[in-house]
């Protein structure tokens, strides 16, 4: 089975800087009030996805495993 990440941004921490949709305009969009949502919660992998998570200034993106649970991003300690 071909490996899935779920995506989820904290909307409590999301301050709508719109770098995500920049960095992966086809995996984020901004709502009308600015806050960042993932197109689809679950979706293959990709590096775009993975370097938005990293560049967003607030780690409001997190990156989990489907199959495996474990965490992407950020990664475990
Ligand atoms: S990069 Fe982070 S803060 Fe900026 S819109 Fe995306 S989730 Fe929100």
């Amino acid at each position: 089975m071909t490996e899935r990440w779920r995506v989820a941004v904290d909307r409590g921490v999301c301050i709508g800087s719109g770098l995500c949709a920049g960095t992966a305009p086809e995996r984020f969009r901004l709502d009308a009030a600015r806050q960042s949502h993932p197109v689809e919660p679950e979706a293959e992998p990709a590096d775009g996805v993975l370097a938005a998570a990293e560049g967003c200034p607030v780690e409001a993106i997190t990156i989990t495993a489907v199959e495996s649970g474990e965490a992407v991003f950020p990664p475990e300690e």
